[in-house]
């Protein structure tokens, strides 16, 4: 029989705590460090869509594994309610991708035909009838499985099924470094845009911040039923009819100051899509995307017991059921192969 992996995961965001709850119910022994505490990192910034028609031009292997995920977020959402004993607002809400001049429809419309063969569903929709947007919308695609769901709802259900599981939680506890005479059976990165700052010995990926603002406007019934898009900018609602807008795309380091100018410039972009939230009155938030130049990282480090899980930039949220199911696959795979006898042993 398998002993439990006593596991450590370095970083309590979306994805850590999400690889830790799936391990920890297989039977692993996890603790999970956070340099602050779990959920302050991108997790707890982020829009939360799901939405694979938003972010992927065509298929790739993390076109496939947003698929997926998303398929899996009905069911990874009701198994950690019932864990958990908490609520998360997840809505299967569809998007709207808008074109506002002929070239705009040329542009949504190539794209849709190429994440068709994506399997990325969307079909066309006539764009007088988008509720809420301003007029003279020229085309609209509709992706009816794109959802929203909320992460800060998810981030403390996560971390309440995780300590009901029986992970161990060291919070304030930054990891800087990873010894060679590591005592634990493996050991996870999941440090979002930190998590090439660990100075470890074997060699992983850079990863660096990429700084995101978000607004929200309080109390708007009836808009943004689905999810609205346009060039840069996006909305939706979340329960208690709040709108989320954003975004913004900024190379500043780990600065997480503030800046009123970008999140101003949301809120007008936001109050020109959505008329009726023109001159509304908003809050402001920013975060850290991490952003990896060969795209999300989720590999075991060769010969090591280190597992790399970082690197999500604008999908963090989406990725995570896919993202958990996978590393913690292959941990209890890899604990049970150190278990079980070699094929020599088992000949003697
Ligand atoms: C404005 C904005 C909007 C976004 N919108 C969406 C969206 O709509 N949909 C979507 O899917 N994604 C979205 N994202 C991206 C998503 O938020 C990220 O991809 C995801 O949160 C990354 O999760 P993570 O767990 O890797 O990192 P984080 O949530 O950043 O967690 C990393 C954790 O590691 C900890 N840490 C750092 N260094 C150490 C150390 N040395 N030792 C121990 N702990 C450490 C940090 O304190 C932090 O808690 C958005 C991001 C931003 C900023």
């Amino acid at each position: 029989m398998s002993r439990s992996p006593e596991t450590r995961i370095i970083g309590g965001g979306v994805i850590g705590l999400s690889i830790a709850w799936r391990l920890q119910s297989r039977g692993a022994s996890v603790t999970v460090f956070d340099a602050a505490c779990v959920g302050s990192g991108a997790s707890w910034a982020a829009a939360g869509m799901l939405a694979p028609g938003g972010e992927f031009e065509e298929h790739s292997f993390w076109s496939e594994a947003a698929i997926r995920s998303l398929k899996q977020y009905p069911d990874f959402v009701g198994q950690l309610e019932e864990a958990s004993g908490t609520s998360i607002d997840f809505r299967v809400c569809g998007a709207f991708e808008l074109a506002y001049s002929e070239a705009e429809a040329l542009r949504i419309q190539a794209r849709a035909a190429s994440q068709d063969t994506a399997g990325i569903y969307s079909e066309q929709f006539p764009a007088s009838r988008v509720p809420g947007i301003r007029t003279g919308a020229c085309a609209a695609q509709y992706y009816p499985y794109d959802a929203v769901v909320n992460p800060r709802e998810l981030l403390y259900a996560l971390k309440t099924a995780a300590q009901r599981a029986g992970v161990k939680f060291r919070e304030y506890n930054p990891v800087r470094q990873i010894a060679a005479n590591d005592p634990y059976d493996a050991t996870v990165i999941a440090a979002g845009a930190w998590s090439s700052a660990i100075d470890s010995p074997v060699l992983i990926p850079e990863t660096k911040p990429v700084r995101g603002h978000l607004v929200a406007f309080d109390e708007y019934a009836g808009l943004c039923d689905s999810i609205v898009r346009h060039d840069h900018t996006y909305l939706l609602r979340r329960a208690g009819n709040i709108i989320v807008a954003g975004s913004s795309t900024e190379e500043a380091g780990f600065e997480r100051t503030l800046d009123g100018c970008v999140a101003a410039n949301i809120a007008r972009r936001a109050g020109d899509l959505i008329p009726a939230l023109a001159g509304s009155n908003y809050v402001a938030w920013n975060g850290l995307r991490p952003a990896s130049d060969s795209g999300p990282v989720m590999q075991r480090v060769e010969g090591s017991n280190v597992w790399l899980a970082y690197g999500h930039y604008r999908n963090g949220i989406l990725l995570a059921p896919y993202t958990a199911e996978t590393i913690a696959d292959e941990i209890m795979q890899a604990n049970s192969r150190m278990d079980s006898p070699s094929p020599a042993a088992r000949l003697r």
